[in-house]
């Protein structure tokens, strides 16, 4: 059922055939095209240590889930894949594999909020110390660096102020000192991007966002080559048990189905609302990998596909004006999250980063993130319009 070496599923195939096939062929006994929903915790054995399909108990694994890892794992074009209930079960997972007390990390300056908090609040509590770094200066990674650095983490683009990282040259940096490199790909998702191919270790997905693509199930993934660091992240799926329920596995798998269609439609709306965002009077700055002034977008144009579906803005009028846009749109969702089906918009200071106030990682005030979905493009821009008066 995981097999990927087969004929539909190889690499050789393009990314939308393996994003459809990869991780469950048609059920040999009823045909089923789909992977069911086995709901089952346990699985009958034939005589003592007798296990038929390799399961025994769901936590430690579950052919719902099995699927649904194989079938990332072949969209990161890695060897092994973990589903986990949350992303930030996965970053728990990565964490705890890749560190022991008196290690050190580094993280991006403007990391997602929840792993900052995740690494400030309860990391630091058995040892473990970070340098936040602006991950778009690679020299500014090489100096974080010290000799307890057992991990460089990054995001790209970061959230919310879309900066890119260089995926190889910052692999070459963290592998240079001895550190393992992880990279949390959920912005650009595994269409747009491949970290493993660029030299990371771990790809990271909150797979809520846009492998889920339909805000209806809360998950997360670690894909990597590397067999010792996976077998490490499922000795955690099975030892402390954050994994996702067949339920949330089968809606995750469907979703990932139809990454491919999705991502162009994202990329292709987002770039109409920068265009329709760039040089309104109402928005200082645009914040877009994919516009020539980006710091940036020499490294994304190399390394992504296309430029994504997110979009961050800052007012003209300050924190007000973004408060006030938050307020008026009626397509765009005011809403956390993102990488849905649907437009969502919101005030990161006050919603997504609220847990960083205060810290070197606080974002700007007057900042709007806009999570662009694959409406029409037409209302999606009338509706920024009104709401940016
Ligand atoms: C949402 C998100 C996470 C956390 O994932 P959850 O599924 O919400 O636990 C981690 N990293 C990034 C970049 C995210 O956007």
């Amino acid at each position: 059922m995981s097999d990927q070496s087969d004929d539909r599923t190889g690499e050789a195939l393009g990314f939308a055939t393996r994003a459809i096939h990869a991780g469950f062929e048609p059920d040999p006994q009823t045909g089923a095209v789909n992977v069911p929903i086995y709901a089952s915790s346990t699985f009958a054995q034939d005589g003592v240590g007798g296990m038929r399909g390799g399961y025994e108990y769901a936590r430690t694994g579950n052919p719902t889930r099995a699927a649904l890892e194989a079938n990332l794992a072949s969209l990161e074009n890695g060897a092994h894949g973990r589903a986990f209930s949350s992303g930030m079960a996965a970053t728990d997972a990565a964490l705890r594999t890749l560190l022991r007390p008196g290690d050190h990390l580094v993280i991006p300056d403007d990391a997602y909020g929840g792993t900052f908090r995740l690494i400030d609040k309860v990391f630091t509590h058995w040892g473990i110390s970070y340098t936040p770094v602006a991950v778009n200066d690679v020299d500014a990674v090489r100096a974080a660096i010290r000799p307890e650095t057992k991990v460089v983490w990054v995001e790209t683009p970061t959230n919310p102020l879309l900066n890119v990282a260089d995926v190889e040259q910052v692999a070459e940096v963290a592998h240079a000192a001895g550190a393992r490199f992880v990279v949390d790909n959920t912005f650009a998702s595994p269409y747009l991007q491949q970290p493993l191919a660029l030299g990371a270790d771990v790809v990271l997905h909150s797979t809520t966002k846009y492998l889920g693509g339909h805000s209806d199930v809360v998950g997360g993934a670690l894909v990597t080559d590397d067999a010792e660091l996976d077998t490490g992240f499922a000795f955690l799926q099975n030892g402390a048990g954050g994994v996702p329920g067949p339920f949330d596995a089968y809606l995750t798998f469907r979703g990932a189905k139809t990454l491919a269609v999705r991502m162009e439609q994202h990329c292709t709306n987002a770039e109409a609302v920068v265009d329709l965002l760039v040089g309104h009077p109402a928005v200082a700055s645009v914040l877009y990998p994919g516009l020539p002034d980006h710091p940036g977008h020499e490294v994304a144009a190399r390394q992504m596909r296309r430029f994504g579906g997110m979009v961050s803005l800052r007012l003209a009028g300050g924190r007000q004006a973004a408060l006030d846009l938050c307020a008026r749109t009626r397509i765009f969702t005011l809403a956390e999250s993102l990488g849905g089906i649907e437009s969502l918009i919101e005030h990161p200071g006050a919603m997504t980063h609220a847990s960083t106030a205060g810290s070197v990682l606080e974002v700007p005030d007057d900042l709007v993130r806009l999570s662009v979905g694959i409406e029409d493009t037409a209302d999606l821009l009338a509706d920024l319009e009104q709401a940016l008066g």
